[in-house]
């Protein structure tokens, strides 16, 4: 359940509260508003009377969640979370943010060149694989610490912050110096125990929407997160296994609006694993920032013939620079904005 506070309740009258769950066995999670406190009790009790709190001092509401979720849930933080990354980029505020950059960082002329071209355009975050979950083991796997070294001069060069995958707990430790936001692959969505290791890290999490995972999934899946401490989560939709073919995927813009109105996660799209083929990523990412997402994830390359991997779905970067200029014409139709 969700316990809303009063506005102007005092330290001492959330304090109370706070131990009146903890002693009806309830975990509690604290979040702290603008205007008032919210407190989300997580746990296994069904049969606590929500009116033992509601006459508590200084508690407004007590609202029972149905949902699975309780720390994803939009009633735990209803005003949304803005996720600050570093160097005053901020998601879920007013400003749509894009990162860009290849599937996988292949060499430092190559990282270096895309990420002069991407920052030049107006991406925020430089992506990059280094550990590539890749569906054959006989293609390329990514070139490990390196790469981050890599990608990480490429962006303090371009003043950009860097995105990149986790696949395994073990590699944590190891990339925390390299990036400012840890990304989980659609493949790995419901690796709980990945998911749990970067509940107790001190920076974002990307969470990407697993191929045949409900939207109901994925919150669990972030929540996972969540319930280990780390609430800076921001959600990804890129595309789920349909029927269709033509595409890699199908890409779901409902999903955008629907996990606006039940999560106060951020939510980003992406358009590039979403479709497989460039042509259709403009259009698309178009569609996502009109549905209301609060970023973009693309894949861009100098020179995609040659790419070890996605090339196929990979921009040029003068398709980039049209993408960017046309979102600088939705963006403020849907009142947000692009930098
Ligand atoms: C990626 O973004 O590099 C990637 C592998 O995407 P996904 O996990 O969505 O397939
Ligand atoms: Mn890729």
């Amino acid at each position: 359940m969700v316990v809303v506070m009063q506005e102007g309740s005092t330290e001492e009258q959330i304090q109370r509260v706070i131990d009146r769950l903890v002693s009806m066995g309830f975990d509690v999670h604290r979040s702290t508003g603008a205007t008032h406190t919210v407190l989300g009790a997580v746990g296994v009790r069904s049969d606590c009377d929500p009116r033992d709190i509601e006459l508590l001092d200084g508690v407004r509401e007590v609202v029972r969640i149905t949902q699975p979720y309780k720390l994803a849930s939009r009633h735990f933080r209803p005003e949304g979370t803005v996720v600050e990354v570093g160097r005053g980029v901020r998601i879920g505020g007013p400003e749509v943010i894009v990162a860009a950059g290849p599937c996988a960082v292949e060499s430092a002329e190559q990282i270096h060149t895309i990420a002069e071209r991407v920052a030049r355009l107006g991406a925020k975050l430089l992506r990059g694989g280094a550990f590539k979950p890749r569906t054959s083991p006989y293609t390329f796997q990514g070139l490990g610490e390196q790469g981050l070294k890599l990608l990480r001069q490429a962006a303090d060069k371009n003043s950009l912050l860097v995105v990149s995958e986790v696949m395994d707990p073990s590699q944590i430790a190891m990339m925390l110096p390299y990036v400012d936001v840890l990304q989980v692959g659609a493949r790995n969505m419901q690796n709980y125990h990945l998911l749990r290791a970067l509940g107790e890290v001190p920076k974002p999490v990307l969470l990407k929407r697993g191929m045949s995972a409900t939207i109901e999934e994925l919150l669990l899946s972030a929540e996972y997160i969540m319930a280990g401490g780390n609430y800076n989560v921001i959600l990804c939709e890129r595309g789920i296994r349909t029927f269709e073919t033509y595409t890699r995927n199908t890409l779901d813009i409902a999903a955008i609006p629907v996990i606006k109105k039940l999560s106060h996660l951020p939510i980003i799209a992406d358009p590039s694993h979403a479709t497989g083929r460039r042509d259709k990523v403009p259009p698309m990412a178009r569609a996502a920032v009109a549905a209301g997402a609060d970023g973009l994830l693309i894949e861009v390359h100098h020179d995609p013939e040659h790419a070890l991997s996605d090339g196929a779905q990979s921009l040029y970067a003068d398709q980039f620079a049209q993408l960017m200029a046309e979102l600088r014409i939705i963006a403020p139709a849907v009142g947000r904005r692009i930098g």
